[in-house]
């Protein structure tokens, strides 16, 4: 998956409503492929498969772990700052 379309899917995660701030830095996000399954992420880190896995997928390129969630919640703090 290429980074645009990580950032696709973060943008469509927001725009569905699917990012709900529980405190200030942990936030839950519905999965959008499975309305029952959830994610708990925060500002660097994220449970679900491809986050955890992201090293194994992209071994050696030195970049940081990433997600559509941790995306998301980049795009939802943008939103939301005052
Ligand atoms: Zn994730």
């Amino acid at each position: 998956m290429s980074s645009s379309n990580t950032i696709k899917k973060a943008k469509k995660l927001v725009d569905s409503g699917y990012v709900i701030k529980i405190e200030a830095d942990l936030f839950q996000i519905k999965s959008s492929s499975d309305p029952e399954k959830s994610y708990f992420v925060t500002g660097d880190t994220c449970e679900c498969f491809g986050f955890k896995n992201y090293y194994k997928f992209h071994h050696g390129n030195g970049q940081k772990a990433n997600c559509s969630h941790l995306e998301a919640i980049r795009i939802f703090k943008q939103e939301n700052s005052d």
